[in-house]
């Protein structure tokens, strides 16, 4: 079985944004590219999971969606990285457009995106991470088994439950992925790229 990282997309995968709509709204988390191609080079799979309800809200349609998504999968191609799978819940109860506006079983903090990645895909969930800067990423990753990483954006409070608690918490989703591979022994510390590069690297770290 294999092993995965589910990432949230908004906060961690990308810089947060309100509702962000079209693909220039996304902007890659600042040095995540080499962590990225490390984890997927030693036989990881990189699955988002996001909760899009501004699909429900009629804030944009699955179409804008699946433009950025295109987008978001360029950009990563960029660092040599091809993400295995994107899922995505358009739902949300107060929502506008009525067959989204339903209770299901997707939106985070419940796991049903998880469970559906990890059956289609035959990944191990207990040696797997899902990443995500709220506690509701948290808690979709803990009750769907994995272990979790907060990205501390200052946003969450003290959890009153054991169910959103992370299995750790770091400053960026770069440190997150830098603490994630020295728990995995995915590689020595001194073999692993730096958490950030000088921008005059970037097109020859990309090529490589
Ligand atoms: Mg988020
Ligand atoms: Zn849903």
């Amino acid at each position: 079985m294999k092993r995965a990282l589910f990432l949230d997309r908004d906060g961690t995968l990308v810089e947060p944004r309100h509702y962000p709509s079209c693909p220039k709204d996304l902007v890659l988390s600042q040095g995540i590219g080499p962590l990225l191609r490390m984890f997927q080079t030693s036989g990881w799979e990189l699955i988002v999971v996001t909760n899009q309800s501004g699909i429900a809200r009629g804030f944009f349609t699955e179409h804008d969606l699946e433009c950025m998504h295109a987008a978001l999968r360029d950009m990563l191609r960029v660092w040599g990285i091809e993400l295995n799978a994107i899922h995505f819940c358009p739902h949300h109860v107060e929502g506008s457009v009525p067959h989204l506006a339903v209770p299901c079983f997707c939106r985070k903090p419940q796991p049903g995106m998880l469970l559906e990645a990890a059956a289609a895909r035959d990944i191990d969930l207990s040696r797997s991470w899902m990443i995500g800067d709220i506690l509701d990423d948290v808690e979709a990753g803990n009750r769907a088994g994995c272990q979790t990483a907060l990205v501390d954006l200052g946003t969450e409070q003290c959890p009153a439950i054991p169910e959103r608690w992370p299995r750790l918490v770091a400053p960026s989703t770069a440190d997150a992925l830098r603490q994630i591979a020295v728990a995995e022994d995915l590689m020595p510390v001194s073999a692993m790229p730096p958490q950030f590069l000088p921008r005059t690297w970037y097109s020859v770290a990309a090529a490589q």
